[in-house]
């Protein structure tokens, strides 16, 4: 992908820039790493975030799975498990009702949830560690605090 190209994709996944941020979008050293890698790894770093170096980051360390490599613990190509997420291997979540996986164990949000059934009365559900395609799977979302 282009320079151009990285800059049109961010501005459909993020929206519009003015000239002037378009411009010096253009002169981030960034752009020079994420215009070497695969075009799904870059798309895939532009969607988890705005940040440039983010993106740069996330497309550089998960780019192998798009440019089509076998992972290494399965040995497959395209594998469905390993398939990066932007988000850790291992989250956390609490078994029983939640709408969230957290990136730790003692996220205040999740400690606060557990404290808050404990008062009510309540006892609240363990929390696991669970690989992220389950919590996905699940139809959780990342948590607003540990995810932001
Ligand atoms: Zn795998
Ligand atoms: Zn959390």
């Amino acid at each position: 992908m282009t320079k151009a190209d990285i800059l049109d994709k961010w501005i459909e996944i993020h929206g519009l820039l003015t000239a002037e941020q378009r411009s010096s979008f253009l002169t981030k050293p960034e752009l020079d790493v994420l215009a070497w890698l695969p075009d799904a790894a870059v798309l895939y770093g532009l969607s988890r975030s705005p940040k440039l170096a983010e993106a740069a980051r996330l497309a550089q360390r998960d780019g192998w799975w798009f440019a089509g490599q076998a992972c290494e613990p399965d040995n497959i190509e395209w594998c469905a498990r390993c398939k990066p997420t932007g988000y850790p291997t291992t989250v956390y979540m609490t078994q029983g009702w939640s709408s969230a996986f957290h990136r730790s164990a003692t996220c205040n949000m999740l400690t606060a949830g557990q404290r808050f059934v404990a008062r009510r009365g309540g006892s609240p559900g363990a929390v696991e560690p669970v690989h992220i395609q389950v919590a996905l799977g699940s139809g959780r979302f990342p948590c607003q605090s540990c995810f932001r």
